[in-house]
């Protein structure tokens, strides 16, 4: 079975290929490696399962391949928002040009879209049937809207030439190969403690996010691709938390002392966001078995090896 994993050198993208090439699979791993780390990747190079393509997927790209797992796109609002047209670019391009090669070598293809598709929810928690609430001219726009127009992409490609489509909504993940500068939340904390600084609360901290680690989330991704379920299915962790709360974790967890501090709340924050796990719990008979305890401590032992590394 040869797999294309497009983002494969990123944080998500780097797990599923260790995963895939576990259960005896071939990869080709595409990145731009504009938030890719060569790291991620590296101890895969000498494996003749194995083969690295440094590509951008706004061209096209002609390969052979059984499966498409389409989850090249920056993640971090940090890093999608420092060139939104770029991003937008990639979701659009990306996914056509994607959503092409599947059609021309008959593949099944997995989008990486996200929880972002329901903005600022006014439904909690979020049913996959929630249209979201978006805004279409804001700093996250390019990203939440570049999964939309993603999306949509899929749904015509499959009505209008069959095409053997999977669309998963990410929730919040998060995990070893992190990015210690991609400004997410859990990276952020994580580092800014281990380097005895405050952890820096956006807003008041009352905001929530449900926490799903990566290990979870890949089981998710390949038990989705092997199934038969072609409309959008939520996956993530539907134990929610304040920013706050887990602040007061990772404080617990390294250094007592730390102290916070609060910052202006970004602009069209969400201010809450769980996932309805139904779907994926039926269908798939999956669900998160990582506590955000036990995850975070995973996480933290990570970022100590890096920034240690780093000195
Ligand atoms: P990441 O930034 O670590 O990985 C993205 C990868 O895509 C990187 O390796 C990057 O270099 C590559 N990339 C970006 N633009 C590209 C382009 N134009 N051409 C080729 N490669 C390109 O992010 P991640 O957290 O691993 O996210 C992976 C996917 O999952 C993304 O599609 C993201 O939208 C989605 N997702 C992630 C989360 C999360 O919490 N991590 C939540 C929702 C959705
Ligand atoms: N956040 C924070 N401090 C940080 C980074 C993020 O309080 O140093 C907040 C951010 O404003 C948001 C939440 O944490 O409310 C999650 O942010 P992240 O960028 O990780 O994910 P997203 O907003 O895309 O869900």
């Amino acid at each position: 079975m040869i797999n294309i994993v497009t983002g494969g050198a990123g944080f998500i993208g780097s797990h599923l290929i260790d995963k895939l090439l576990h259960n005896g699979e071939q990869v080709i791993c595409i990145d731009n490696f504009f938030t890719g780390n060569k790291e991620n990747i590296y101890k895969h190079l000498n494996n003749r399962n194995f083969e690295l393509i440094r590509h951008d997927v706004v061209e096209p790209i002609f390969l052979e391949a059984d499966k498409i797992w389409h989850l090249a796109c920056p993640a971090s609002p940090v890093h999608y928002q420092y060139n939104p047209i770029k991003t937008a670019k990639t979701s659009f391009l990306g996914t056509y040009n994607m959503l092409g090669l599947a059609k021309r070598v008959n593949a099944r293809i997995l989008l990486a879209s996200t929880s972002e598709v329901y903005g600022d929810p006014q439904i909690h928690p979020q049913p996959e049937s929630y249209n979201g609430n978006v805004n279409i001219n804001g700093i996250r726009s390019c990203y939440d809207e570049g999964k939309r127009i993603a999306e949509t992409l899929c749904s015509d490609y499959r009505r209008i030439h069959n095409l053997d489509t999977r669309i998963v909504r990410i929730f919040n993940t998060y995990g070893p190969r992190m990015l210690p500068n991609d400004g997410r939340v859990v990276s952020n904390f994580v580092c800014q403690a281990l380097q005895n600084k405050p952890l820096t609360i956006y807003g008041d901290g009352s905001q929530t996010r449900s926490f799903c680690f990566v290990d979870d989330l890949v089981n998710g991704l390949i038990k989705l691709m092997n199934s038969d379920l072609h409309d959008p299915v939520n996956i993530g962790s539907n134990y929610e938390f304040t920013i706050k709360q887990l602040a007061e974790l990772v404080r617990k967890k390294t250094n007592p002392n730390l102290e916070f501090i609060f910052k202006p709340l970004p602009s069209d924050d969400p201010l809450q966001r769980k996932p309805i796990l139904e779907l994926a719990n039926k269908e798939l008979l999956w669900e998160p078995t990582t506590s955000l305890e036990n995850g975070i401590d995973y996480t933290i032992t990570w970022f100590k090896k890096i920034i240690q590394e780093d000195l």
